[in-house]
């Protein structure tokens, strides 16, 4: 439980502000907070940028001069990754799988493919379906050939390293509510490829919280989540020096908000980028915040939360939008005067 002895770069602008939803909560009738980790600085933020500073010290540590990963078109993993070789100075290459077959301009080079390439990163295209992990072995063979010492960070920076960036966010939480005697009932995020809700059990379980937390599925069927999450939790809390800590009921997720697959905005999801944008001016995105948010919203007013704070921790992402504005009708906020 002793972050400090492991190697870290810090990147992350941090605390993240703990703010009230005044409006949202008024509209949906339940006390809702907001964890700014869309905030955490590194290219216009969101979550990677905790998982990035262990994961790029590692990189650091072991010599490397290229770092490689992988992700979706519109990954902010890779955008985060792309920003943070570029301020350490190590090259920086990006798989990008298509998984939504999308293409039109704004997908496939604006938003987050915009920002790969402002920091500098190389990007290799791949249609969907592929296994990206081989992929990725393959092409770093090739960099390693080529005399490059690459590291090689797994999809969404989910392993154990990266989870300790939410391990050090479920701790600066538990720092945040003690010190504004702020009772907290249930953390509620959007959860992927599993690394910051398995950070965050981990941490939570570890220090005893008993803050029950929900993850809102933006891909896997439920039992499949759950069970990405439980093992990468047990494995980050054998990191941490606190091995069994981290139950299996602690770990819940609810997938019924990923709607037609990943990457592929749901009404419910553009409804709440529409409600946290015009209640209290929070940009969501369209592929993990906005569905996380839908659970939240769509949970509150069936009352699942009755009577609780809930703080949604916001993971960012909104740079996406630039890259879906497809999914939006706005021709009536065109007036005449
Ligand atoms: C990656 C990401 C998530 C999911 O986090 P995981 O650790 O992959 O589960 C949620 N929201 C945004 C905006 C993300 O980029």
């Amino acid at each position: 439980m002793h972050l400090s002895r492991f190697p870290r770069v810090h990147l992350a602008h941090l605390p993240t502000p703990l703010e009230p939803m005044p409006r949202l909560s008024k509209e949906l009738g339940t006390d809702i907070w907001i964890k700014r980790d869309d905030c955490t600085g590194l290219s216009t933020g969101g979550n990677k940028t905790r998982k990035l500073e262990f994961l790029m010290a590692e990189a650091e540590a072991q010599g490397a001069d290229m770092v490689m990963t992988q992700g979706a078109t519109q990954s902010n993993h890779a955008r985060q990754t792309a920003a943070a070789a570029a301020r350490m100075g190590i090259n920086c290459h990006i798989l990008l799988e298509d998984r939504t077959g999308y293409n039109n301009a704004n997908y496939n080079h604006n938003g987050n493919v915009l920002l790969d390439h402002l920091h500098g990163a190389a990007t290799q295209k791949y249609p969907g379906g592929h296994d990206m992990v081989a992929e990725m072995e393959k092409v770093a063979e090739q960099k390693r050939a080529e005399g490059h010492k690459v590291y090689v960070i797994p999809g969404g920076g989910s392993n154990p390293t990266g989870a300790l960036g939410y391990v050090n966010c479920a701790f600066e939480l538990l720092g945040q509510f003690n010190d504004r005697g702020l009772k907290v009932d249930r953390i509620v995020h959007a959860t992927g490829s599993s690394g910051t809700q398995a950070g965050l059990v981990a941490g939570l379980c570890a220090m005893n919280a008993n803050i029950p937390l929900l993850g809102i599925g933006t891909r896997a069927p439920r039992p499949k989540q759950e069970q990405m999450v439980f093992d990468l939790a047990q494995k980050t809390a054998d990191m941490l020096g606190c091995p069994g800590v981290v139950s299996r009921e602690a770990v819940v997720a609810n997938t019924d908000y990923v709607g037609d697959g990943y990457g592929l905005p749901t009404k419910a999801g553009i409804e709440a980028i529409q409600m946290f944008a015009e209640l209290d001016g929070i940009l969501l995105d369209p592929v993990y915040s906005a569905k996380g948010a839908a659970g939240l919203i769509d949970l509150a007013r069936k009352g699942a939360f009755k009577d609780e704070r809930v703080v949604f921790l916001h993971t960012g992402g909104a740079v996406g939008l630039f890259g879906y504005d497809f999914a939006f009708d706005h021709d009536d906020r065109w007036v005449t005067g």
